[in-house]
């Protein structure tokens, strides 16, 4: 699979906000976007904001592909398979992509972002419900357990990462065990439960076109 290998500072300049690919480094004052908040480019500065309608859904769709890390082919994927779903396409969509299992390594905080998350589900750390699993894309459900393998425990990456999730929360529809690199899914994430700046109508426009 395609993936960026470039500057995410970049990512986060280029659509305006801060998506938190860096993990530590996005909470201090060394964050890119805090230094340079404009897009990237020799005419960042000059450019102006003003999109169209077409432009507005485009870059709302880059910036959750973005956010989660997913490939264009892979996230049209997830809005087929939304669409199918019963209820409201663009909350479907998102909660098709929170319930990733690198997302919720992510969320957890035994990762300080999505791209340690995957490397850390494809090198094989975590279990669910007691049984191994190395795919990035798997769909956890509601009662889930998630624990980090006993040989992995003792990584001190993992141990620093969980030491740093109080500063940004563990979301209410997950519950962490920290003493016991342990986690639950309490529940589905509904839209409200998401905080964040997400406009997912402006992606359903753009794919059903
Ligand atoms: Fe984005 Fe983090 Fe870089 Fe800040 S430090 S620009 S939030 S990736």
């Amino acid at each position: 699979m395609a993936r960026y290998t470039g500057p995410v500072c970049r990512l986060c300049r280029r659509e305006d906000m801060k998506l938190f690919l860096k993990g530590d480094r996005c909470y201090t004052d060394k964050c890119g976007f805090e230094r340079r908040a404009y897009p990237p480019g020799q005419h960042g500065q000059n450019r102006r904001r003003k999109n169209s309608d077409y432009g507005e859904q485009l870059r709302e769709k880059q910036k959750v592909k973005r956010m989660y890390g997913i490939a264009e082919r892979q996230f049209r994927g997830y809005y087929y398979r939304a669409n199918r779903m019963k209820g409201v396409t663009g909350e479907n969509l998102l909660q098709l992509l929170e319930r990733r299992l690198d997302n919720i390594v992510y969320r957890l905080g035994f990762a300080s972002n999505h791209a340690e998350a995957r490397q850390l589900v494809r090198h094989g750390h975590f279990s669910i419900n007691g049984a191994r699993v190395n795919i990035p894309s798997y769909l956890v459900r509601a009662n889930d357990a998630i624990s980090v393998r006993e040989s992995s425990k003792k990584m001190p990456r993992l141990a620093e990462n969980l030491g740093a999730v109080d500063r940004r929360g563990v979301p209410q529809w997950l519950e962490l065990d920290k003493d016991n690199f342990r986690g639950r899914i309490k529940a589905m994430p509904a839209r409200e439960d998401l905080k964040m700046e997400i406009r997912e109508q402006l992606i359903v426009e753009l794919y059903s076109k």
